[in-house]
């Protein structure tokens, strides 16, 4: 891995010469959750390293998969499953059309839209949105709520034809989307081109700073090819004319950053503070990145112990969460079937199909309740309250659940 980093050139930057940080293996894409037809064919694998960049501090990974593979038909994710999701999302839409006097004259647009869960906000208020999304189940959706989506990838290019159309937007939301982007600098570009020059865009993302002290290590997938700083991604949108004035950390996604970006240059208080911490602690410097991988490794031999020693016990145990998330830590941890049985989803477009590599079989959570396992391994930590709180009956039953990160744990 040493020399594939030695030879990479920074998503961000372009620099060539990059520190290896973590290699988690090679694994399969984390959102393809093969049916049981799928089962029998050969699963692509891609390494999965991380690596960092000295020069704009942008943490990444090696491998690019093309889009086209991840994002296609059979893409499984549906922001409206998440009712913390939606909530999180209509404050935040209740917020903006107050600070910026949003109305009809004005347009909003969101990137990765999904399936209109933030959209449908504006639009319940009497505000235009456009919604842009390449995957047509979640399109298709959202169209279906009164959400106008155009159905491709957000670039330059698409950005420029719709400035064309004299489309420009009041607000863009870029919500997990920009470090899912293989170009990155297109992808900001679009932004700067689609922005009106008093608009802003209101950019989220899990926070690596969130990702490294609480080794969060399964937020790592081929899929999620950045991992930013407020110092990274500071230096990204400068080069293209775009200015970070605002800046929240928001419990979300095991700790996320909401930014505020603007073509004036007018950066306030929270953005300078952010930067100064960050400096302070080292995220600029590659040493705050490499006792990490140690770390990760610790856990997986710490999380392995429990797992076994349930089962050794004579203890059945399950899953929760059949996210992308899951996939990472099922394949590098090693957790087949000979540990859990299964896996539950809320999602219905999940249940029926297995997870990447693993192949556990993805059921409805009512199995917790049917199926009575002993322990539950709590792959969606993230939604770890909510699912608590769903679950009541099932703990009240006496099952328990394990959560993974930062250290193995029942609850
Ligand atoms: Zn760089």
């Amino acid at each position: 891995m040493k020399e594939r980093a030695a030879q990479a050139a920074c998503r961000a930057c372009g620099r060539h010469g990059l520190v290896p940080v973590l290699d988690l293996g090679e694994t399969p894409l984390a959102d393809r959750l093969p049916t049981t037809e799928q089962l029998s064919q050969t699963e692509p694998r891609f390494p999965l390293q991380v690596a960092f960049c000295p020069e704009c501090s942008l943490m990444q990974i090696l491998e690019t998969v093309p889009p086209e593979q991840v994002f296609d038909a059979e893409y499984p994710y549906y922001s409206s499953f998440s009712p913390y999701l939606l909530d999180h999302s209509r404050k935040n839409a209740l917020e903006l059309i107050g600070a910026r006097e949003l109305g009809p004259q004005s347009l909003v647009v969101e990137l990765a839209s999904n399936d209109g869960y933030l959209l449908k906000n504006y639009v319940e208020e009497g505000i235009p949105v456009l919604g842009i999304d390449p995957v047509p189940g979640p399109a298709t959706a959202a169209v279906a709520i009164g959400v106008p989506t155009l159905q491709e990838f957000f670039t330059r290019e698409l950005a420029e034809r719709l400035a064309g159309e004299g489309k420009q937007a009041d607000v863009i939301h870029a919500n997990n989307v920009l470090a899912h982007v293989a170009d990155t600098n297109g992808f900001v570009a679009g932004i700067a081109t689609l922005l009106k020059q008093d608009g802003v865009a209101v950019i989220e993302f899990p926070y690596v700073r969130d990702l490294i002290d609480h080794c969060e290590f399964d937020t790592i997938y081929h899929e999620h090819l950045c991992y930013f700083s407020a110092t990274s991604v500071d230096h990204l949108l400068r080069r293209h004319g775009l200015y970070l004035n605002d800046v929240r950390r928001l419990p979300i996604h095991g700790g996320s950053l909401r930014l505020y970006v603007e073509k004036r240059e007018q950066v306030g208080s929270a953005v300078r503070a952010m930067l100064a911490s960050e400096r302070e602690l080292g995220l600029d410097r590659p040493d705050y990145y490499l006792d990490f991988s140690a770390r990760v490794v610790r856990l997986k031999q710490e999380l392995l112990t429990l797992l076994r020693g349930l089962k050794a016990r004579g203890k059945r145990l399950a899953a929760y969460g059949a996210a992308a998330k899951g996939a990472t830590l099922i394949n590098y941890v090693g957790i087949g079937r000979d540990l859990v049985e299964f896996v539950v989803d809320r999602n219905v477009h999940k249940q029926g199909r297995h997870m990447p590599g693993q192949h556990l079989p993805i059921r409805a959570p009512e199995e917790l309740l049917t199926s009575k396992p002993d322990a539950v391994l709590m792959l969606s930590w993230n939604f770890a309250d909510e699912i608590l709180q769903q679950q009541a009956a099932y703990r009240e039953q006496g099952g328990q659940f394990i959560i993974p990160v930062p250290k193995p744990r029942l609850v």
